[in-house]
């Protein structure tokens, strides 16, 4: 689960990393308070979305005086915001974060993640902060600086003078830096983190680090245990069909420019289902597992999902019978189709326990389905479908 960089700065300032004074405004109004109890100019205004790159969008701007204030806030609050991160069809911004403006002397970068293959923290760092980091990592490999953390014996003072060295940073402030890198550390770990990102960590011109800007994702099989991050969850930021398949624990995921919906038992059988209709020539429209022991009232909740995305223009449905018998399965999709108007074909494919009763509730349902048995020839008979 991600959350947005001015929740992610007041995470910061409980465990002391020191982030400009600053705080969110749903309205011109309310930032132009924000800005006048900050007291001094400049004061930056900032877009508040689930994706970096704002600056280059036009979703971060620098005011001078109040009134420059109110109008920046006016023309990002509601604007649809565009950034390589967002896609083409952008964001829309529903906030902004009003805070002090800084004195930027150098842009660093730092970020925490978890590595998976040596199973340690990995912190990232680089001089060259600000810009894109997956092209300095691209184009100058040398400017990246990699240390490994066991998670064992957790952060030592010597990761954090490697640390120092590699950003050359000025004796002066190490032991402020050495302070903030063990804080995030902390916070990090005790907050089951996936992401802590700040880019750009900055040296100010009298010699102070500031994280001006701040990222967080958190593993979402731990949030049941972080009740206060799971208040920041932002609804606005997701895909309503996820948001909805999340509600009935649903492991559904909406793919851009597919056509063909599908539901399937397994998370197995669902990547094999997905390729089989690439290999058909088509598109699929997403991922969706209901699981093994999946009930008739998640079979139905799962298929009206499904049907109720604009760009699905047949559906594929492919149930092995093992916990879920077959005919379970077929009372959930025949009660789904009667309480909505199915207006695209549905192919059904399903082998397993109790396939023959399966098989005779969705025939004597009265309902037009397309029925396969083979996973080839549903492949093909979808993708014929959503081509049509
Ligand atoms: P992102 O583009 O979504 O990553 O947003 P950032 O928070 O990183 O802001 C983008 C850029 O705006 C930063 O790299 C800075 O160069 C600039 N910026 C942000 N805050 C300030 C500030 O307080 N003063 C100045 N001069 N520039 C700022
Ligand atoms: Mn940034």
């Amino acid at each position: 689960m991600k959350i947005h960089e001015f929740q992610a700065k007041q995470m910061f300032r409980r465990y002391d990393i020191p982030t400009p004074a600053g705080d969110v405004a749903f309205d011109a109004a309310r930032a132009r308070e924000i800005a006048s109890e900050i007291g001094q100019f400049p004061v930056v205004v900032k877009a508040q979305i689930h994706a970096g790159g704002r600056g280059k969008g036009g979703g971060v701007q620098l005011a001078h005086s109040l009134e420059e204030v109110v109008s920046h806030a006016e023309a990002i609050i509601g604007m649809n915001l565009v950034t390589h991160q967002t896609g083409p069809e952008g964001k829309q911004v529903h906030k902004v974060l009003v805070e002090a403006g800084s004195n930027i002397e150098k842009e660093l970068y730092l970020s925490l993640l978890p590595d998976r293959t040596t199973a340690n923290i990995l912190i990232i760092a680089s001089r060259a902060g600000g810009m894109d980091i997956e092209e300095v990592a691209a184009r100058t490999p040398e400017q990246i600086i990699k240390v490994q953390v066991n998670p064992l014996i957790g952060i030592q003072p010597f990761h954090c003078r490697k640390l120092s060295f590699g950003l050359d940073l000025p004796a002066s402030v190490v032991k402020e830096f050495t302070q903030m890198v063990t804080r995030l550390y902390q916070l990090f770990v005790e907050n089951d983190c996936s992401l802590v990102e700040i880019n750009p960590l900055v040296i100010t011109r009298d010699k102070r680090i500031l994280a001006l800007d701040a990222k967080m994702d958190f593993d979402d099989n731990a949030l049941f245990r972080h009740k206060d991050i799971v208040a920041f969850r932002d609804l606005d930021e997701e895909d309503p069909l996820d948001v909805e398949a999340s509600k009935y624990n649903l492991n559904y995921i909406n793919l851009d420019g597919g056509t063909v919906g599908n539901m399937v038992n397994g998370a197995g059988l669902a990547m094999a289902v997905m390729d089989t209709i690439k290999l058909a020539g088509a598109e699929p429209a997403n991922f969706l597992d209901v699981g093994g022991g999946a009930t008739a009232e998640m079979v139905e909740n799962g298929f009206k999902i499904i049907l109720s995305d604009p760009n699905v223009k047949g559906v594929l449905i492919n149930i092995f019978g093992g916990i879920l018998r077959c005919d379970v399965f077929a009372t959930g999709v025949v009660d789904a189709a009667r309480k909505m108007e199915i207006k695209v074909p549905v192919v059904v494919r399903m082998e397993g326990t109790n396939v023959d009763a399966g098989r005779k509730i969705l025939a004597e349902s009265g309902l037009k389905l397309f029925t396969a048995t083979d996973m080839k020839s549903a492949g093909d008979m979808v993708a014929k479908i959503a081509a049509a």
